[in-house]
């Protein structure tokens, strides 16, 4: 183990004691080497990956964190100082991620909160799939309001077409949803969003 690395580590250590654990457990967001999204990580982690030489810092937040041979500026977005292959993540259709891509809000009534589930707009016994543009978020109050029904018959109208979501190849989909809702970060974002 070389001098510096020893000094890294031992200020990550006095990190983990600090004080602001809610600024250090904070998101980061990750980028690729060629600036490509690819995941969200803690300040701590941040500033482990900044310290070691394995990622720069692309923009800082407003905070500064101070520990005991120095103070340094919050990282918000890194990049990796070498290029991360990855395999691309197809959006994987699950109950998680459709809650995720309708911003977890009844699809019919617009409540979000506790107890959201997932309904087929064309019910399943009649032939509906079950598949991105079929499946929307739903309160079970609503759940149980629709029935067997589709929306016309029940007379409960969608807020927006369900389809499938758009998403960065190498970013896991909820962390997407969660990075998007950072207005510093949608610049770093929106240019690798893909619609299919
Ligand atoms: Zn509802």
């Amino acid at each position: 183990m070389k001098d510096g690395d020893r000094r890294d580590d031992k200020t990550a250590a006095s990190l983990r004691k600090h004080r602001c654990a809610s600024v250090l457990s904070a998101n980061v967001l990750v980028l690729n080497h060629n600036y490509e999204p690819l995941n969200l990580t803690s300040v701590r982690r941040a500033i482990v990956l900044i310290l070691k030489g394995r990622a720069e810092v692309v923009k800082h937040n407003d905070s500064v964190i101070r520990y005991p041979s120095g103070e340094m500026a919050v990282p918000s977005v890194v990049r990796l100082s070498q290029y991360a292959r990855r395999p691309p993540v197809r959006v994987k259709l699950s109950k998680k991620s459709i809650l995720a891509r309708d911003n977890y809000t009844c699809q019919y009534c617009g409540y979000s909160g506790p107890g959201l589930t997932v309904d087929h707009v064309i019910p399943r016994e009649r032939g509906g799939n079950s598949d991105w543009d079929n499946l929307v978020c739903c309160c079970v109050k609503c759940n149980i309001k629709k029935g067997n029904r589709t929306p016309e018959e029940a007379n409960m109208h969608l807020q927006k077409m369900p389809r499938r979501p758009a998403y960065i190849p190498h970013m896991g989909y909820s962390k997407l949803m969660i990075a998007l809702k950072q207005e510093e970060w949608r610049e770093f974002l929106l240019p690798f969003v893909r619609e299919r």
